[in-house]
């Protein structure tokens, strides 16, 4: 919970000595609690109340990275128990787990099958996030051969999933990829401790005793100074997965209590049946409240659900994506070609942009800036009515861009019709399908050039 102005005037020396360049202690710490000016802006702070203060000002989730340059995973530093109540920040990695008993070609084929994959959802490129390579032999070597038949695959972050005795062997050349050491159980944890302070890499600790237990082992680890940890409570199947990732998040935020303040990583594979378990429960987590999520199996249509609900969940509700307002081209329009109008809400943009592509019609599509709101709620709200689309009409040249002076209006505003055609004089307005689905038969029925 961050400090309130009160909390912060305790450990100022009071003395309104004006130096910050405020009038009083107390005025400073107001402004310090909006975060608008930082603590350090008072000379005067003792040693021991400037640590106070800037522990305090931690976020009470530690965001920790996997992975360098530019493919790093960032998860943590979360605010918020709810998305409606704010946003959430840093979205689940997901990770596919491959293992080292894997043939080293299969093992390649199967990486950069993962690396590769991308799929394309309003206007942004979603793929998966890393690789977790599992130890599962035992034998050390065959972790390195399984790391250098992934080398290269797209060099996406890693979880390491193996001993101190095999990490040790590996880490010195995987190091720089900054890869997620797991795990720091009670048997091992000073061991994995060291390797991950050495080689500057994260931490997971895993202890699926219970959260005190838990938090009896973070302490232990964070006191060594390891700083970037990532949790594993053991939560595996449904019930005790919502549970348990709750309980830290709450913990977290709530009670600010520092040891449970790291992101989780889970691992839907072990508590689902089949493959649509798998999915059914990786979604829940990444609802709530997971940091990374280690599948155990890949396919696009496991991933694709996962990363569209991710996106939705991650996106700022407070922020619609958005696109350029314009005139817009779908397949090669000549100036006899359909012109269609719609709002810049991303998801409405590509759902008319999809359907007109493969409508057989190449088109123009007319975006107004509604200010990212789709055709209905941006009519309610006023942002989509007569006198701004013939505004977008001229603003765009659309008069000049197609030969007919035909403009297809959404259906769902055909209340819009006869007030548009007076904006603008010499169009024609035709009232097009409410779904944009129904736009590629409308089309054929109706148009005629
Ligand atoms: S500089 Fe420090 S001591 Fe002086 S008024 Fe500002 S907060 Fe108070």
């Amino acid at each position: 919970m961050p400090l309130t102005g009160i909390e912060i005037y305790k450990h100022l020396p009071k003395t309104n000595c004006k130096e910050c360049s405020f009038p009083t202690c107390l005025a400073f710490a107001m402004k310090v609690a909006q975060k608008a000016v930082p603590i350090t802006q008072c000379p005067y702070l003792s040693p021991e109340a400037r640590a106070a203060l800037e522990a305090a000002a931690r976020p009470p989730i530690h965001l920790v990275t996997i992975g360098a340059d530019k493919r790093k995973i960032e998860v943590g530093n979360e605010v918020v128990m709810f998305r409606h109540e704010k946003t959430f920040y840093h979205p689940p990695g997901i990770v596919v787990r491959l293992k080292d008993t894997t043939p080293v070609e299969e093992l390649k084929r199967r990486a950069q099958e993962i690396a590769s994959y991308q799929v394309e959802r309003v206007g942004m490129k979603l793929g998966l996030d890393g690789l977790a390579l599992e130890n599962a032999s035992g034998d050390p070597s065959a972790l390195a051969r399984a790391l250098e038949a992934v080398d290269g695959q797209g060099d996406l972050p890693l979880v390491l999933m193996a001993g101190p005795g095999a990490l040790a062997q590996v880490l010195e050349k995987v190091a720089p990829r900054r890869p997620l050491l797991y795990a720091a159980t009670r048997d091992n944890w000073e061991a994995m401790a060291e390797l991950a302070l050495k080689y500057k890499c994260p931490l997971a600790v895993a202890e699926p005793s219970g959260l005190e237990a838990l938090a009896g082992q973070v302490e232990k680890i964070s006191q060594k100074g390891v700083e970037d940890i990532v949790l594993d409570p053991g939560a595996r199947d449904f019930a005790s997965s919502l549970v348990t990732l709750t309980q830290i998040r709450r913990l977290a935020l709530k009670k600010n209590f520092r040891p449970l303040g790291h992101p989780v990583i889970t691992f839907p594979g072990e508590g689902a049946k089949d493959q649509e378990e798998e999915a059914l429960l990786a979604a829940q987590q990444v609802a709530k409240y997971a940091g990374v999520i280690v599948l155990d199996r890949f396919s696009p249509s496991l991933a694709y659900p996962l990363l569209a609900l991710r996106l939705n969940i991650y996106t700022d509700p407070q922020k619609p994506i958005q696109v350029q307002p314009g005139v817009y081209q779908l397949g090669a329009p000549k100036e006899a070609s359909p012109l269609c109008v719609t709002t810049n809400f991303s998801l409405t943009y590509f759902s008319i942009a999809g359907e007109l592509e493969s409508s057989g019609f190449p088109s123009w599509l007319l975006v107004c800036d509604t200010e990212g709101l789709s055709v209905l709620t941006a009519w309610a709200a006023g942002k989509f009515d007569a006198a701004r689309i013939a505004k977008t009409v001229k603003e765009f040249k659309a008069g000049e861009t197609v030969s007919h002076h035909s403009l297809i209006l959404p259906g769902k505003v055909a209340v819009l019709k006869g007030e548009l055609e007076e904006e603008l004089p010499g169009w024609q307005v035709l009232v097009g399908p409410p779904e944009a689905m129904d736009i590629g038969g409308f089309l054929k029925q109706h148009w005629k050039n």
